[in-house]
């Protein structure tokens, strides 16, 4: 049993609890491997943003668990070392599908646990949720749930349609389990084509889609029941243009990739919606910048000179979302 205090990391109540009351959301960035975590621990450190680190089911399999959990334990050192005194870094599980999943991750030193039973019928996810709450709350684990569907594909969790949450259930629901956050449904979607092309409507002048608006009305009646509690926006990779530009010059295809605009997510971020989700963006980052070398330097055959380009895009893409987007800048010093 290992105590995620003793590793120098938080649970998410107090940065959810001042994000709410300041009107901005957490960075809830995924990580497989080393780069990526140099780029986000740089940019938070830089910009003294509070950050959660998410290891995803995918990222498990990937980099292995036990490596991971170090690399967050590194993680913070790295921080102090970057000059960032007080780091405010989560070690959180992203879809944790078990109770014996979620347990291992508390003993072993995560300070944040997910378990998303939402595919199981309402009654069952409330006992599951509950159960993993119950056992997390000894160690000041604190817990994400999931109410509703989100369509798409991220590693391992996919549905090809979306439920958006039903607002008449999240106080029963959140009162029965003692969850910490909720994460809902209200059209955001996993991955880097959220929306279909028929689901979009085009742009006359440049012929890109523009995707459906998220349903704020559902969001403002979840609020409503819930006033002041933590909710959780999964799939909110804008996908940006300048990188599936980058990715197709450079010898790439991914036609009519789609996300979330950021305004939206800007709005979103100063309501209750405490922590955003963002994945697909940094593997686009990542994906254009060594497309690039490979492209301009096929002679190029040491990793640290395409890994490092990665490296230095994903951190400028980190602290475009940190400043502009969720507005957690500063909020760590
Ligand atoms: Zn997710």
């Amino acid at each position: 049993m290992v105590s995620f205090k003793e590793l120098g990391l938080v649970n998410t109540r107090e940065m959810f609890a001042k994000a709410i009351k300041g009107g901005y959301a957490i960075p809830a960035f995924n990580f497989n491997n080393m780069e990526q975590l140099q780029a986000i621990v740089k940019a938070c450190a830089e910009t003294k943003s509070p950050v959660i680190l998410q290891v995803s089911k995918g990222a498990r399999n990937y980099a292995n668990q036990t490596l991971l959990r170090y690399m967050a334990q590194g993680a913070v050192e790295y921080a102090k070392e970057l000059g960032w005194e007080h780091p405010q870094i989560c070690l959180h599980l992203d879809h944790g599908d078990s109770f014996e999943l979620c347990k291992s991750c508390v003993d072993f030193g995560f300070s944040s646990v997910m378990i998303d039973a939402s595919s199981l019928p309402y009654e069952e996810n409330i006992a599951l949720t509950k159960k993993v709450v119950e056992y997390a709350h000894q160690y000041d684990v604190t817990v994400e749930a999931e109410l509703g569907v989100l369509a798409g594909v991220e590693d391992e969790v996919s549905s090809a349609v979306s439920h958006y949450t039903k607002p008449e259930e999240v106080v029963d629901f959140a009162t029965r389990t003692g969850c910490d956050s909720l994460a809902i449904s209200i059209g955001t979607s996993h991955g880097a084509y959220k929306f279909t092309p028929e689901q979009c409507t085009r742009d006359p002048k440049t012929g890109k889609l523009v995707p459906p608006p998220l349903a704020f009305d559902v969001l403002d009646a979840i609020m409503e029941q819930l006033p002041g509690f933590p909710i959780v926006l999964h799939g909110s990779s804008s996908v940006p243009q300048e990188y599936v530009d980058m990715i197709n010059q450079y010898g790439g295809k991914l036609p009519d990739a789609v996300g979330i605009p950021e305004e939206q997510l800007r709005k979103a971020a100063k309501s209750a919606v405490c922590k955003i989700n963002i994945d697909s963006d940094s593997r686009l980052a990542f994906t254009a910048a060594v497309r690039k070398v490979f492209a301009e330097k096929p002679g190029e055959f040491d990793p640290r000179k395409y890994c490092g380009p990665a490296r230095d895009l994903m951190e400028q893409l980190y602290k475009h979302k940190i400043i502009n987007v969720l507005g957690s800048d500063g909020k760590a010093e």
